[in-house]
């Protein structure tokens, strides 16, 4: 008998700053401080280029609270 065996995917994420449109309000950095930091030109930079699954919540936080709507979480497919 033949099985055919679908690949495993992988799901995985990513933060995206369009750092256009940050305006340095910080909101990220308080709601995900291990994710965010604003530089003294206040401009986010993120801390962690591939962040943990456990750290989603937080990002989503930042996310959903960024005043300038500069963040975004982009979920990927990744076949091994
Ligand atoms: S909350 Fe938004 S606008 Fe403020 S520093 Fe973070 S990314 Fe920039």
């Amino acid at each position: 008998m033949h099985r055919s065996l679908s690949p495993a995917v992988v799901m995985t994420w990513q933060i995206a700053i369009d750092i256009d449109l940050c305006q340095g309000h910080g909101v990220c950095e308080s709601e995900a401080p291990e994710l965010f930091e604003v530089t003294r030109d206040r401009k986010v930079v993120a801390l962690v280029a591939q962040p943990r699954d456990q750290q989603r919540r937080a990002a989503e936080q930042a996310v959903k609270y960024c005043p300038t709507r500069a963040l975004k979480i982009i979920d990927q497919e990744v076949t091994p």
